[in-house]
């Protein structure tokens, strides 16, 4: 099947590499560098994965992240969120708007293909297995929400993130750099 990329990316260099590698990765490949068109886009297209900058005209990454959040429709597809923002509390930022993964400009596309993938094979194993039982902790990773002895919790997006990392890493030591 096609997994298909939509990269939202006001800087037409960057565009034309990531599209140039993804598809002859096999991708298919969408784009556009404009928040607000992307937002569209996501609805019309249902892309398997979002490619998204924080710097954009009319729209921030971060705005558009939370948007997609928010919507019931869209709220499962993964982003990677690209930045030339390297700092520890921006990336906490991305990932608190509702990112999956944050990457730092410069980057090799190898990279980006790298995460895409492991992106996406994550996506495969929530659907696979969706709910995951820790002690009185209940994660529905396909709803996104945690119960604790069957009471519903709030979590921060970044609180949900670390949560999830740490019941999918289980016996493992995750140093910040996840963050
Ligand atoms: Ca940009």
């Amino acid at each position: 099947m096609e997994i298909s990329v939509l990269i939202v990316e006001d800087e037409i260099a960057i565009v034309t590499l990531l599209r140039y590698n993804l598809e002859r990765e096999g991708f298919r490949v969408f784009s556009t560098g404009d928040g607000e068109e992307a937002i569209g886009m996501v609805k019309d297209y249902k892309p398997d994965i979002i490619v998204l900058d924080w710097m954009l005209p009319s729209m921030s990454g971060i705005d558009i992240c939370k948007q997609l959040r928010w919507n019931q429709d869209t709220k499962g597809i993964p982003i990677i969120m690209l930045s030339a923002r390297g700092e520890e509390s921006d990336r906490i930022k991305g990932l608190d708007a509702g990112a999956d993964d944050y990457l730092v400009k410069p980057f090799r596309t190898g990279e980006l293909t790298a995460r895409i993938r492991l992106a996406l094979r994550k996506v495969q194993q929530d659907e696979n297995n969706p709910i995951g039982e820790f002690g009185d902790l209940t994660i529905d990773y396909a709803a996104r929400t945690v119960k604790k002895n069957s009471v519903a919790i709030k979590l921060t997006a970044t609180e949900y993130t670390l949560l999830v990392l740490m019941s999918k890493n289980e016996g493992t030591v995750l140093t910040h750099h996840y963050v």
